[in-house]
Protein backbone atom coordinates (compact mmCIF):
# COMPACT_ATOMS: atom_id res chain seq x y z
CA UNK A 1 0.00 0.00 0.00
CA UNK A 2 1.31 3.15 -1.15
CA UNK A 3 2.42 5.55 2.38
CA UNK A 4 -0.41 7.88 1.74
CA UNK A 5 -1.28 11.24 4.49
CA UNK A 6 -3.44 14.11 3.29
CA UNK A 7 -5.29 16.73 5.09
CA UNK A 8 -4.54 15.81 8.44
CA UNK A 9 -5.98 11.91 7.82
CA UNK A 10 -4.17 8.72 7.40
CA UNK A 11 -5.65 5.64 5.67
CA UNK A 12 -6.03 2.08 8.00
CA UNK A 13 -7.80 -0.45 7.29
CA UNK A 14 -9.07 0.84 4.09
CA UNK A 15 -10.63 3.78 5.92
CA UNK A 16 -8.52 7.47 6.35
CA UNK A 17 -8.74 8.33 10.17
CA UNK A 18 -8.30 11.77 11.82
CA UNK A 19 -4.46 12.16 12.32
CA UNK A 20 -3.47 15.52 13.25
CA UNK A 21 -1.84 15.30 16.43
CA UNK A 22 -0.16 12.03 15.68
CA UNK A 23 1.13 13.78 12.03
CA UNK A 24 2.10 16.91 14.11
CA UNK A 25 4.36 15.24 16.37
CA UNK A 26 5.83 12.69 13.48
CA UNK A 27 6.40 15.82 11.42
CA UNK A 28 8.02 17.90 14.33
CA UNK A 29 10.38 14.12 14.75
CA UNK A 30 11.21 14.41 11.20
CA UNK A 31 12.28 17.48 10.88
CA UNK A 32 14.33 16.90 14.39
CA UNK A 33 15.88 14.01 12.77
CA UNK A 34 16.79 15.88 9.33
CA UNK A 35 20.61 15.58 8.80
CA UNK A 36 21.54 19.14 9.24
CA UNK A 37 19.08 19.91 12.47
CA UNK A 38 20.42 20.84 15.85
CA UNK A 39 20.00 17.15 17.25
CA UNK A 40 22.11 15.68 14.72
CA UNK A 41 24.89 17.62 14.40
CA UNK A 42 24.69 17.58 17.78
CA UNK A 43 28.25 16.03 20.28
CA UNK A 44 27.26 12.46 21.02
CA UNK A 45 28.81 13.27 24.47
CA UNK A 46 26.83 16.78 24.96
CA UNK A 47 23.10 14.07 23.99
CA UNK A 48 24.96 12.97 27.46
CA UNK A 49 25.00 15.70 29.16
CA UNK A 50 21.08 16.53 28.11
CA UNK A 51 20.46 13.18 29.33
CA UNK A 52 22.30 13.57 32.37
CA UNK A 53 20.95 17.16 33.67
CA UNK A 54 17.22 15.16 32.61
CA UNK A 55 18.17 12.87 35.87
CA UNK A 56 19.24 15.65 37.91
CA UNK A 57 16.05 17.44 37.07
CA UNK A 58 13.92 14.32 37.69
CA UNK A 59 15.51 13.92 41.08
CA UNK A 60 14.75 17.68 41.78
CA UNK A 61 10.91 17.26 41.31
CA UNK A 62 10.88 13.74 43.42
CA UNK A 63 8.13 14.33 45.40
CA UNK A 64 5.99 16.21 42.68
CA UNK A 65 6.72 13.30 40.50
CA UNK A 66 6.08 10.43 42.67
CA UNK A 67 2.60 11.81 43.99
CA UNK A 68 1.46 12.38 39.81
CA UNK A 69 2.24 8.74 39.70
CA UNK A 70 0.29 8.34 42.14
CA UNK A 71 -2.44 9.84 40.62
CA UNK A 72 -1.45 8.67 37.40
CA UNK A 73 -1.97 4.68 38.25
CA UNK A 74 -3.01 4.67 41.44
CA UNK A 75 0.57 2.90 42.72
CA UNK A 76 1.10 3.37 46.31
CA UNK A 77 3.57 6.31 47.26
CA UNK A 78 6.43 4.53 48.63
CA UNK A 79 6.50 2.51 45.64
CA UNK A 80 6.45 5.62 43.07
CA UNK A 81 9.04 7.17 45.67
CA UNK A 82 11.51 3.83 44.79
CA UNK A 83 10.87 4.41 41.61
CA UNK A 84 11.91 7.77 40.95
CA UNK A 85 15.44 6.43 42.46
CA UNK A 86 15.30 3.79 39.58
CA UNK A 87 14.54 6.28 36.81
CA UNK A 88 17.25 8.41 37.19
CA UNK A 89 19.68 5.46 37.99
CA UNK A 90 18.16 4.28 34.53
CA UNK A 91 18.77 7.63 32.83
CA UNK A 92 22.38 8.05 33.63
CA UNK A 93 22.76 4.43 32.77
CA UNK A 94 21.62 5.08 29.11
CA UNK A 95 23.14 9.07 29.15
CA UNK A 96 26.46 7.18 29.68
CA UNK A 97 25.98 5.22 26.95
CA UNK A 98 25.22 7.94 24.23
CA UNK A 99 29.19 8.51 23.25
CA UNK A 100 30.35 4.76 23.39
CA UNK A 101 28.18 3.88 20.38
CA UNK A 102 30.78 2.66 18.03
CA UNK A 103 31.20 0.35 15.10
CA UNK A 104 34.35 -1.46 13.84
CA UNK A 105 36.52 -2.22 11.08
CA UNK A 106 36.82 -5.39 9.51
CA UNK A 107 39.48 -7.41 7.48
CA UNK A 108 37.56 -8.09 4.65
CA UNK A 109 38.56 -10.19 1.52
CA UNK A 110 39.78 -8.38 -1.98
CA UNK A 111 41.33 -5.05 -2.20
CA UNK A 112 39.10 -3.08 -0.23
CA UNK A 113 38.85 -1.74 3.58
CA UNK A 114 35.33 -2.17 5.22
CA UNK A 115 34.17 -0.29 8.54
CA UNK A 116 30.64 -0.15 10.50
CA UNK A 117 28.84 3.06 11.56
CA UNK A 118 26.08 2.71 13.82
CA UNK A 119 23.41 5.01 13.37
CA UNK A 120 19.79 5.91 14.54
CA UNK A 121 17.31 4.21 13.06
CA UNK A 122 15.02 7.64 12.58
CA UNK A 123 11.76 8.55 14.32
CA UNK A 124 10.77 6.30 17.13
CA UNK A 125 7.10 6.03 18.10
CA UNK A 126 6.95 4.80 22.01
CA UNK A 127 3.64 3.28 22.69
CA UNK A 128 3.32 2.26 26.85
CA UNK A 129 1.22 0.67 29.05
CA UNK A 130 -0.78 1.50 31.94
CA UNK A 131 1.24 -0.29 34.73
CA UNK A 132 4.81 1.48 34.84
CA UNK A 133 4.03 4.12 33.05
CA UNK A 134 7.27 6.86 34.38
CA UNK A 135 9.85 4.28 34.22
CA UNK A 136 9.22 2.56 31.10
CA UNK A 137 8.62 6.06 29.73
CA UNK A 138 12.05 6.55 30.65
CA UNK A 139 13.55 3.09 29.75
CA UNK A 140 12.39 4.05 25.89
CA UNK A 141 12.92 7.21 25.47
CA UNK A 142 16.20 7.47 27.08
CA UNK A 143 17.56 4.30 24.88
CA UNK A 144 15.73 6.25 21.95
CA UNK A 145 17.74 9.60 22.55
CA UNK A 146 21.22 7.94 23.41
CA UNK A 147 20.99 6.39 20.40
CA UNK A 148 20.54 9.79 18.45
CA UNK A 149 16.76 9.13 17.53
CA UNK A 150 13.57 11.05 17.93
CA UNK A 151 10.61 9.46 19.36
CA UNK A 152 6.69 10.28 19.78
CA UNK A 153 5.55 8.52 22.59
CA UNK A 154 1.70 7.47 23.13
CA UNK A 155 1.43 6.96 26.81
CA UNK A 156 -1.87 4.54 27.98
CA UNK A 157 -4.72 6.15 27.52
CA UNK A 158 -5.09 5.67 31.39
CA UNK A 159 -1.69 7.08 32.66
CA UNK A 160 -0.61 10.37 30.37
CA UNK A 161 0.44 12.18 33.41
CA UNK A 162 3.90 11.53 34.21
CA UNK A 163 4.69 11.34 30.75
CA UNK A 164 3.98 14.97 29.70
CA UNK A 165 5.67 16.23 32.96
CA UNK A 166 8.81 14.22 32.13
CA UNK A 167 8.30 15.76 28.13
CA UNK A 168 8.62 19.30 30.41
CA UNK A 169 11.63 18.37 31.96
CA UNK A 170 13.40 17.00 28.97
CA UNK A 171 12.33 20.92 27.39
CA UNK A 172 14.08 22.07 30.56
CA UNK A 173 17.43 19.71 30.30
CA UNK A 174 18.23 21.41 26.88
CA UNK A 175 16.44 18.81 24.27
CA UNK A 176 15.73 20.72 21.11
CA UNK A 177 12.34 21.23 19.81
CA UNK A 178 11.03 18.54 17.76
CA UNK A 179 13.14 15.54 19.51
CA UNK A 180 10.48 14.56 22.09
CA UNK A 181 6.99 14.75 21.55
CA UNK A 182 4.38 13.03 23.82
CA UNK A 183 0.76 12.38 22.41
CA UNK A 184 -1.80 11.11 24.86
CA UNK A 185 -4.78 9.52 23.23
CA UNK A 186 -6.45 6.04 22.50
CA UNK A 187 -4.72 2.81 21.06
CA UNK A 188 -7.36 2.73 18.60
CA UNK A 189 -6.58 5.90 16.98
CA UNK A 190 -3.58 7.61 18.06
CA UNK A 191 -1.75 4.41 18.75
CA UNK A 192 -2.64 2.62 15.31
CA UNK A 193 -1.70 5.80 13.33
CA UNK A 194 1.52 6.26 14.92
CA UNK A 195 2.31 2.19 13.99
CA UNK A 196 0.70 2.87 10.33
CA UNK A 197 2.89 6.32 9.58
CA UNK A 198 4.96 5.75 6.83
CA UNK A 199 7.51 8.24 8.34
CA UNK A 200 7.99 6.31 11.68
CA UNK A 201 11.33 3.71 11.35
CA UNK A 202 10.54 2.26 14.44
CA UNK A 203 8.22 0.99 17.19
CA UNK A 204 8.57 -0.35 20.20
CA UNK A 205 5.88 -1.41 22.22
CA UNK A 206 5.17 -2.47 25.77
CA UNK A 207 1.59 -3.91 26.66
CA UNK A 208 -0.75 -7.12 25.37
CA UNK A 209 -0.21 -9.76 23.03
CA UNK A 210 -3.52 -8.89 21.12
CA UNK A 211 -2.08 -5.49 21.02
CA UNK A 212 1.64 -6.60 20.06
CA UNK A 213 0.19 -8.57 17.30
CA UNK A 214 -1.89 -5.27 16.04
CA UNK A 215 1.30 -3.51 15.94
CA UNK A 216 3.39 -6.05 13.84
CA UNK A 217 0.70 -6.05 11.40
CA UNK A 218 0.57 -2.20 11.25
CA UNK A 219 4.42 -1.91 11.13
CA UNK A 220 4.22 -3.98 7.59
CA UNK A 221 1.69 -2.13 6.14
CA UNK A 222 2.59 1.39 5.11
CA UNK A 223 6.47 0.78 5.44
CA UNK A 224 9.11 -1.56 7.07
CA UNK A 225 9.02 -0.40 10.47
CA UNK A 226 11.35 -2.09 12.84
CA UNK A 227 9.33 -3.39 16.04
CA UNK A 228 10.39 -3.83 19.66
CA UNK A 229 7.85 -6.31 21.51
CA UNK A 230 7.58 -6.52 25.44
CA UNK A 231 4.69 -8.53 25.57
CA UNK A 232 2.87 -10.31 28.51
CA UNK A 233 4.29 -13.55 30.59
CA UNK A 234 2.99 -16.48 32.21
CA UNK A 235 6.51 -16.57 34.38
CA UNK A 236 7.26 -19.88 36.31
CA UNK A 237 8.81 -20.01 39.23
CA UNK A 238 10.36 -23.09 40.25
CA UNK A 239 11.16 -24.29 44.12
CA UNK A 240 13.08 -27.12 44.71
CA UNK A 241 13.39 -29.43 47.51
CA UNK A 242 17.07 -28.40 48.37
CA UNK A 243 15.78 -24.48 48.33
CA UNK A 244 16.31 -22.71 51.63
CA UNK A 245 12.64 -23.09 53.04
CA UNK A 246 13.34 -22.14 56.24
CA UNK A 247 15.07 -18.77 55.90
CA UNK A 248 12.15 -18.01 53.47
CA UNK A 249 9.45 -19.49 55.61
CA UNK A 250 10.83 -17.35 58.65
CA UNK A 251 10.86 -14.23 56.51
CA UNK A 252 7.10 -14.66 55.63
CA UNK A 253 6.24 -15.60 59.17
CA UNK A 254 8.06 -12.87 60.31
CA UNK A 255 6.22 -10.42 58.46
CA UNK A 256 2.93 -12.30 59.21
CA UNK A 257 3.82 -12.12 62.72
CA UNK A 258 4.77 -8.32 62.49
CA UNK A 259 1.39 -7.48 61.02
CA UNK A 260 -0.60 -9.12 63.81
CA UNK A 261 1.82 -8.06 66.36
CA UNK A 262 1.00 -4.43 65.41
CA UNK A 263 -2.72 -4.82 65.02
CA UNK A 264 -3.53 -5.96 61.19
CA UNK A 265 -6.32 -8.46 60.35
CA UNK A 266 -4.71 -11.56 58.48
CA UNK A 267 -7.21 -12.18 55.45
CA UNK A 268 -7.85 -14.80 53.32
CA UNK A 269 -7.36 -14.65 49.70
CA UNK A 270 -9.22 -13.73 46.45
CA UNK A 271 -12.16 -11.04 47.77
CA UNK A 272 -12.58 -7.62 47.29
CA UNK A 273 -11.58 -5.38 50.04
CA UNK A 274 -14.08 -2.71 51.14
CA UNK A 275 -16.07 -0.86 48.56
CA UNK A 276 -13.82 2.25 47.93
CA UNK A 277 -11.65 1.80 45.20
CA UNK A 278 -10.57 -1.32 43.94
CA UNK A 279 -8.46 -3.15 45.45
CA UNK A 280 -8.57 -7.48 45.61
CA UNK A 281 -7.28 -9.57 48.92
CA UNK A 282 -3.96 -11.61 47.33
CA UNK A 283 -5.14 -14.85 46.29
CA UNK A 284 -2.83 -18.74 45.98
CA UNK A 285 -4.28 -21.38 44.09
CA UNK A 286 -2.97 -25.02 44.84
CA UNK A 287 -3.80 -28.30 43.13
CA UNK A 288 -3.69 -26.23 39.60
CA UNK A 289 -3.49 -28.19 36.70
CA UNK A 290 -1.58 -27.37 33.54
CA UNK A 291 -4.49 -26.82 31.20
CA UNK A 292 -6.38 -24.29 33.48
CA UNK A 293 -6.79 -20.90 32.56
CA UNK A 294 -5.43 -19.66 35.67
CA UNK A 295 -2.30 -22.14 34.62
CA UNK A 296 -2.21 -20.69 30.89
CA UNK A 297 -3.75 -17.06 30.83
CA UNK A 298 -2.08 -14.17 31.94
CA UNK A 299 -4.17 -12.76 34.99
CA UNK A 300 -1.90 -9.77 35.57
CA UNK A 301 -3.44 -9.21 38.82
CA UNK A 302 -2.71 -10.74 42.75
CA UNK A 303 -3.03 -14.31 41.74
CA UNK A 304 -0.73 -17.41 42.51
CA UNK A 305 -1.08 -20.60 41.08
CA UNK A 306 1.34 -23.41 43.28
CA UNK A 307 2.13 -26.42 40.74
CA UNK A 308 3.92 -29.52 42.41
CA UNK A 309 6.45 -31.12 40.26
CA UNK A 310 8.44 -34.40 40.73
CA UNK A 311 11.57 -33.76 38.31
CA UNK A 312 13.67 -30.93 37.02
CA UNK A 313 13.10 -32.70 33.75
CA UNK A 314 9.25 -32.30 34.00
CA UNK A 315 9.20 -28.63 35.51
CA UNK A 316 11.17 -27.58 32.83
CA UNK A 317 8.88 -29.11 30.31
CA UNK A 318 6.03 -27.77 32.00
CA UNK A 319 7.29 -24.36 31.91
CA UNK A 320 8.26 -24.32 28.44
CA UNK A 321 4.64 -26.01 27.78
CA UNK A 322 3.41 -21.78 26.77
CA UNK A 323 3.18 -19.42 24.37
CA UNK A 324 5.07 -16.93 26.63
CA UNK A 325 8.64 -16.70 27.66
CA UNK A 326 9.01 -13.42 29.51
CA UNK A 327 10.89 -14.60 32.57
CA UNK A 328 11.18 -17.71 34.87
CA UNK A 329 12.87 -18.32 37.88
CA UNK A 330 14.38 -21.31 40.62
CA UNK A 331 15.39 -21.56 43.90
CA UNK A 332 18.06 -24.10 44.54
CA UNK A 333 21.06 -24.87 46.34
CA UNK A 334 22.98 -26.59 43.29
CA UNK A 335 24.56 -24.86 40.77
CA UNK A 336 24.45 -27.77 38.66
CA UNK A 337 20.34 -27.39 38.79
CA UNK A 338 20.66 -24.00 38.01
CA UNK A 339 22.76 -23.80 35.06
CA UNK A 340 20.96 -26.28 33.77
CA UNK A 341 17.31 -24.70 34.17
CA UNK A 342 18.83 -21.64 32.78
CA UNK A 343 20.06 -23.24 30.11
CA UNK A 344 17.23 -24.66 28.92
CA UNK A 345 13.98 -22.53 30.19
CA UNK A 346 12.49 -20.92 27.08
CA UNK A 347 12.43 -17.12 28.88
CA UNK A 348 14.20 -13.99 28.33
CA UNK A 349 15.20 -13.76 32.01
CA UNK A 350 16.17 -16.52 34.25
CA UNK A 351 16.21 -15.31 38.18
CA UNK A 352 18.30 -17.87 40.44
CA UNK A 353 17.33 -17.83 44.58
CA UNK A 354 15.72 -14.50 43.41
CA UNK A 355 13.14 -12.73 41.39
CA UNK A 356 12.78 -9.55 39.79
CA UNK A 357 16.36 -8.33 39.67
CA UNK A 358 16.23 -5.62 37.52
CA UNK A 359 18.97 -3.21 36.20
CA UNK A 360 19.64 -0.47 33.48
CA UNK A 361 22.62 -2.78 32.78
CA UNK A 362 20.71 -5.76 32.10
CA UNK A 363 18.79 -6.68 28.95
CA UNK A 364 14.86 -7.64 29.55
CA UNK A 365 12.34 -9.43 26.98
CA UNK A 366 10.74 -12.44 25.80
CA UNK A 367 10.95 -15.77 24.17
CA UNK A 368 8.17 -16.58 21.80
CA UNK A 369 4.92 -14.90 22.16
CA UNK A 370 6.67 -12.58 25.08
CA UNK A 371 7.73 -10.09 22.11
CA UNK A 372 10.66 -8.99 20.22
CA UNK A 373 14.26 -7.84 20.96
CA UNK A 374 15.02 -6.05 24.55
CA UNK A 375 14.38 -3.29 26.83
CA UNK A 376 17.84 -1.59 29.33
CA UNK A 377 21.22 -2.47 28.34
CA UNK A 378 23.50 -2.37 25.09
CA UNK A 379 20.58 -5.20 23.73
CA UNK A 380 18.27 -1.90 23.76
CA UNK A 381 20.55 0.56 22.23
CA UNK A 382 21.35 -1.89 19.39
CA UNK A 383 17.63 -1.98 18.35
CA UNK A 384 17.47 1.79 17.76
CA UNK A 385 20.66 1.66 15.50
CA UNK A 386 21.51 0.81 12.18
CA UNK A 387 24.18 -1.41 11.19
CA UNK A 388 26.12 0.54 7.67
CA UNK A 389 29.02 -1.32 6.23
CA UNK A 390 31.18 0.97 4.58
CA UNK A 391 33.88 -0.47 2.10
CA UNK A 392 36.63 1.49 0.21
CA UNK A 393 38.45 0.08 -2.76
CA UNK A 394 42.25 0.24 -1.19
CA UNK A 395 45.16 -1.75 -3.09
CA UNK A 396 47.22 -3.38 -0.95
CA UNK A 397 50.76 -2.34 -2.04
CA UNK A 398 51.28 0.91 -2.09
P1 LIG B 1 -2.55 -2.84 26.04
O1 LIG B 1 -1.88 -3.70 25.03
O2 LIG B 1 -4.03 -2.87 26.13
O3 LIG B 1 -2.17 -1.29 25.80
C1 LIG B 1 -0.82 -0.88 25.73
C2 LIG B 1 -0.72 0.37 24.88
O4 LIG B 1 -1.08 0.05 23.53
C3 LIG B 1 -1.61 1.53 25.33
O5 LIG B 1 -0.88 2.74 25.18
C4 LIG B 1 -2.75 1.47 24.33
O6 LIG B 1 -3.38 2.72 24.12
C5 LIG B 1 -2.02 1.03 23.06
N1 LIG B 1 -2.87 0.43 22.03
C6 LIG B 1 -4.05 -0.24 22.18
N2 LIG B 1 -4.53 -0.62 20.99
C7 LIG B 1 -3.67 -0.19 20.04
C8 LIG B 1 -3.61 -0.28 18.62
N3 LIG B 1 -4.57 -0.88 17.91
N4 LIG B 1 -2.55 0.27 17.97
C9 LIG B 1 -1.57 0.90 18.66
N5 LIG B 1 -1.57 1.02 20.01
C10 LIG B 1 -2.60 0.48 20.70
O7 LIG B 1 -1.85 -3.23 27.43
P2 LIG B 1 -2.13 -2.61 28.90
O8 LIG B 1 -3.40 -3.19 29.41
O9 LIG B 1 -1.96 -1.15 28.93
O10 LIG B 1 -0.89 -3.23 29.72
C11 LIG B 1 -0.92 -4.54 30.24
C12 LIG B 1 -0.14 -5.50 29.37
O11 LIG B 1 1.21 -5.03 29.23
C13 LIG B 1 -0.02 -6.89 29.99
O12 LIG B 1 -0.22 -7.85 28.98
C14 LIG B 1 1.41 -6.94 30.50
O13 LIG B 1 1.98 -8.22 30.55
C15 LIG B 1 2.11 -6.09 29.49
N6 LIG B 1 3.38 -5.60 30.01
C16 LIG B 1 4.53 -6.20 29.58
C17 LIG B 1 5.76 -5.77 30.07
C18 LIG B 1 7.03 -6.39 29.57
O14 LIG B 1 8.09 -5.87 29.83
N7 LIG B 1 7.00 -7.45 28.80
C19 LIG B 1 5.81 -4.73 31.00
C20 LIG B 1 4.63 -4.14 31.40
C21 LIG B 1 3.41 -4.59 30.89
Amino acid sequence: MAPEIKYNKIFIDNQWVEAEDINAAVKAAKRAFHRNSEWRLMDASQRGKILNKFADLVERDADYLAELETYNNGMVLSMCRRFIGASAYHIRYNASLADKIQGSTIPCDGDAFSYTLKQPVGVCGLILPWNVPMLMFISKVTTALAAGCTVVVKPAEQTPLTALALAALLAEAGMPPGVVNVVPGFGETAGATLTHHPDVALISFTGSLEVGKLIQQAAGTNNLKRVVLELGGKSPLVIMNDADHETMMNKVLGYIEKGKSEGAKLLTGGKRIGTTGFYIEPAVFADVKDDMAIAKEEIFGPVQSIFKFNTLEEAIDRANATNYGLAAGIFTSSIETALQFSKHVEAGNVWVNTYLHHGPQLPFGGFKESGIGRENGLDAVNSYLEVKTVTISLPKKV
